[in-house]
């Protein structure tokens, strides 16, 4: 079931900007979406319009199999944690987590009740006497997550609730949304621009762009898979390498033939429209790509970046082409080094090189199950 559904919705500000063009958009209920995309392209805007903070120009949307284009914000069952936490500073952190409930009737032992089970969840028991200046960050992010857990809503709508943290916060919390939305059995969607927290927080992704969405699926899907070279380029860090070219057969074997010539692993059948010579662009990660005395391309170190247990060289390759190759993080390279290198023809990835979109994948890869 469909705990909240997007009909082709459509929202345009004053001015002109289209924020959300056409979005279709099933939320399973459960589930934990992400909403990803960078800035501007009409995240938070389809969050608000779940919440009814922003009214639709056209489309439905429903929660819970209801229509609730015209339903006020307080009455939709949804609790939204936005970036800045909003706590009320005059308040303790118990009577800020409870105050939703006690405005809407709910009898103070009731409510004492419910801050306690949450503060308990959250890891808050500690601090329920305090004002929000004597938080530090992180907790004053998990009163803003527990104000909204009190009033056990069917849905949370969260806009970048992690952002003000640290990178070590961040992560920590990641991990307990992950743990909470299980244990609460909830609906989630989460905004955030942030392509590593869309991979390890969501079921499902919905990547947009101009307000148009992209591409919805798993993490892994969308890794795999992706739809077209925005989302094969958003998705992926460092992002993923492309060589633009035609695909040819050299001595009866496959070949991109551009900048560098480099061998596929076969014709697979949507490339084989495309032997007529239209250009395609190329993509493979850097992690697909390994360092060979084999290998087919010459590159040229430009840049060794160590990241501890990952290591990337950036480079150049052919008349200019930038490349990006993940090697082994033992192995001693320096800038100005040239280097062999062998790009996995199971990992390949073809897009369309006007549209962007993509036309076909190494038969290895396609073979995977996500
Ligand atoms: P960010 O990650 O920076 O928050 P976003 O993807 O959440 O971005 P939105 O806030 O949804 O993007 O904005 C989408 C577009 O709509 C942007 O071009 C923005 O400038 C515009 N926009 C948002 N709110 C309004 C408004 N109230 N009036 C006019 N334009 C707006």
């Amino acid at each position: 079931m469909a705990d909240i559904e997007l009909r082709n919705v459509t929202k345009t500000f004053s001015g002109g900007v289209k924020a959300v063009d056409d979005l279709t958009l099933e939320v399973e209920h459960g589930k934990f979406v992400v909403l990803l995309g960078p800035s501007g392209c009409g995240k938070s805007t389809t969050l608000r319009l779940i919440a009814g903070l922003e009214d639709a120009d056209t489309g439905e949307i429903l929660i819970g199999r209801q229509v609730v284009n015209h339903v006020p914000p307080q009455r939709r069952d949804v609790a939204v944690v936005f970036q800045s936490y909003a706590l009320y500073p005059h308040m303790t952190v118990a009577r800020n987590m409870g105050f939703g409930l006690k405005m809407r009737g709910v009898p103070v032992a009731e409510i004492r009740e419910q801050v306690e089970k949450t503060s308990r969840l959250l890891g808050l028991e500690g601090l329920l006497d305090r004002f929000p200046s004597q938080l530090s960050g992180g907790e004053r992010q998990r009163v803003a997550l527990g104000r909204a857990i009190v009033r056990k809503p069917a849905v949370f709508l969260l806009d970048e609730p992690l952002s003000n943290l640290d990178a070590q916060l961040r992560n920590e919390t990641r991990v307990e949304l992950i743990r909470l939305q299980r244990q609460l059995e909830g609906t989630f969607v989460l905004v955030t621009h942030d392509q590593i927290e869309a991979m390890m927080l969501a079921d499902v992704i919905a990547i947009m762009r101009d307000g148009v969405l992209q591409q919805t699926g798993s993490p892994e899907a969308i890794y795999r898979r992706p739809a077209n070279t925005f989302v094969a380029s958003f998705v992926g860090s460092p992002r993923m390498n492309f060589v633009e070219g035609t695909l040819i057969l050299a001595d009866g074997n496959p070949v991109l033939k551009g900048d560098l010539t480099l061998p596929i692993q076969e014709m697979i059948p949507a490339l084989e429209d495309l032997a007529h010579h239209a250009p395609v662009l190329l993509g493979f990660r850097p992690e697909d790509v390994r360092v060979s005395s084999a290998g087919e391309v010459q590159m040229k170190i430009e840049l060794v970046e160590t990241l501890g247990s990952q290591k990337f060289i950036y480079g150049t390759a052919g008349h200019g082409q930038q490349l990006t190759v993940g090697v082994d993080p033992n192995t001693r390279l320096a800038t100005g080094e040239v280097v062999s290198i062998s790009i996995s023809t199971q990992k390949m990835h073809f897009f369309d090189a006007k549209t962007g979109t993509r036309i076909g994948g190494s038969p290895g890869d396609l073979a995977r199950d996500c």
